[in-house]
């Protein structure tokens, strides 16, 4: 949500406001992290499952709040209601945009992290054998020692 890096969290996904020329600028991350190397946008449409399913979900939530509030409070006409609605929804994706494919780059990276040099197995190590420890299962019954009654 901080539009950073989702490996080094320093570097910025997207070109600076300041650069931002175009609505192009606006919507498309910059190329890898200029810091650790992360590529951001993995293959063309990429980011279609994050636009689609983040940015227009929290947006239909957003307006599905708008619209019972406004019903509930103050019961506008249906043509005030559906532009204060869906006026907020379009600021909204605009906005939220970014945020939207930052955080899908976060999802991606923690549920499937691709690394830059992936191991034979596609980085995932086999775990070191560890010693095989007696469980005590129902076959070995553990002796407990009885508790000793005060004798004395
Ligand atoms: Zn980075």
């Amino acid at each position: 949500m901080i539009l950073r890096c989702p490996v080094c969290g320093k570097s910025p996904v997207f070109a600076a406001l300041l650069k931002t020329r175009s609505l192009r600028d606006w919507f498309s991350p910059l190329d890898g992290c200029p810091r650790c190397g992360y590529p951001y946008e993995r293959e063309p449409g990429y980011f279609l499952a994050s636009t689609w399913v983040i940015n227009y979900g929290a947006g239909s939530v957003l307006g599905i709040v708008i619209y019972i509030t406004l019903d509930l409070v103050i019961h506008p006409s249906i043509g005030w209601l559906l532009a204060a609605v869906l006026t907020p929804i379009v600021l909204f994706n605009l906005l939220f945009a970014r945020h939207s494919k930052t955080l899908f780059i976060a999802i991606d990276h923690l549920s499937d992290p691709h690394e830059k040099d992936p191991g034979e197995d596609g980085g995932n190590l086999p775990k070191p054998d560890a010693p095989t420890r007696d469980s005590g299962g129902p076959g070995k019954p553990t002796p407990k020692p009885e508790p000793e009654l005060a004798s004395h």
